[in-house]
């Protein structure tokens, strides 16, 4: 079995993925990202450091990932309307 790897090289022990859900509309649409693996040091930097610091690095990526998956969906709604 394949080992799973943070970016920092370590053994993966969390995974972290985009949900995007629908609101006031029924049936909910949702769509998730890709996981994202992070080891016990990297998560906790994540959490400690940049999320709650506000840092560009996750906050941009999560916005990158939410403008992408907005596309996605509202590409597959004109498909599906
Ligand atoms: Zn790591």
């Amino acid at each position: 079995m394949k080992l799973s790897l943070c970016g920092c090289g370590a053994r993966a022990e969390y995974s972290v993925c985009l949900l995007i859900s629908s609101r006031g509309v029924r049936p909910r649409r949702q769509k998730c990202g890709p996981a994202q693996l992070f080891c016990a040091a990297c998560i906790q930097q994540l959490l400690t450091e940049r999320w709650m610091k506000g840092a560009g690095g996750i906050q941009e990526s999560l916005r990158n990932a939410y403008s992408q998956r907005l596309r996605g969906i509202s590409q597959q709604n004109s498909i599906l309307n």
